[in-house]
């Protein structure tokens, strides 16, 4: 194996990947752009975090994977202390960028899950890692990462897609390709993770899950809703680290 390779996958991240948010880092905040579904979607996650993470307010946050900080940005609003990993360099830029004009104080960083675990063990009252683990090679990596991270007693919040032929069907092929929300090849279906095996890793991990539910699109009323009726496209995962393993 080549050397520039063998340490990308020890260091778990997948470089063509990260060149693919470099490359569309520019659009991150437009509504209407590549991450528009991000846009229409945080409302809902923000609330998910905030309910299952018993609230924003003073609460040290670490957001795993936050791109151009759609999520960061709204959780430090919030009132959360906020800080938040990728990388992306481009996609840091832009966040930090937007984060000076939203006036906001955030502490964005360019490292992996597990780098940033292995100097900041349990210090975190909430983790968030959102629609991440299904460009990484190794999740359970980020998970265990993710695990360590959070303070016992502390929460710990994943979202991704489901392997299933829905989510094939309408995060790839309906996304992509009919819709043309995002760009072609965003998604890697057969990276796409079961909510069994995503809870598998969290228990593995020493994480108990608390909460699971799915984010639904409503194409006659052209809007996203949260719904636990079925995780089979986007869903979210809440899990608590108990404060006696
Ligand atoms: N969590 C954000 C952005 C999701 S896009 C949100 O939901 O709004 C996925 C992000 O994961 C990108 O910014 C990409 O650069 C980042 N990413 C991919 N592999 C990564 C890795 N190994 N370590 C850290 N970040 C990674």
């Amino acid at each position: 194996m080549h050397d520039k390779a063998k340490s990308q996958t020890y260091a778990n991240v997948d470089a063509a990947e990260i060149e693919k948010f470099n490359a569309m880092a520019s659009r991150w905040w437009d509504p209407e752009g590549d991450f528009r579904p991000l846009h229409q979607i945080n409302p809902l996650r923000v609330q998910f975090i905030d309910q299952h993470g018993q609230g924003f307010a003073g609460r040290k946050i670490l957001d795993v994977g936050c791109g151009g900080g759609i999520l960061t940005e709204a959780m430090a609003k919030a009132g959360a202390e906020v800080t938040g990993i990728d990388m992306s360099p481009d996609a840091l830029n832009v966040a930090r960028l937007h984060a000076l004009e939203s006036g906001l104080t955030i502490d964005y960083q360019q490292i992996t899950a597990e780098a940033f675990a292995a100097e900041n063990p349990e210090q975190y009252d909430i983790v968030t890692c959102l629609e991440m683990l299904e460009h990484v090679p190794d999740p359970a990596a980020v998970i265990a990462a993710c695990a360590q991270l959070v303070k016992p007693g502390g929460r710990v919040v994943f979202a991704t897609l489901n392997r299933t032929l829905k989510a094939k069907l309408l995060g790839v092929f309906v996304a992509e390709y009919v819709l043309r929300w995002v760009p072609q090849g965003t998604h890697d279906a057969d990276k796409f993770i079961r909510p069994s095996e995503l809870i598998g890793m969290a228990e593995q991990s020493g994480l108990i899950p608390l909460a699971a539910t799915g984010i639904h699109f409503n194409p006659l009323l052209n809007q996203f809703y949260i719904s636990d009726r079925n995780l089979d496209v986007n869903y979210l995962v809440a899990c608590e680290k108990p404060v006696c393993p």
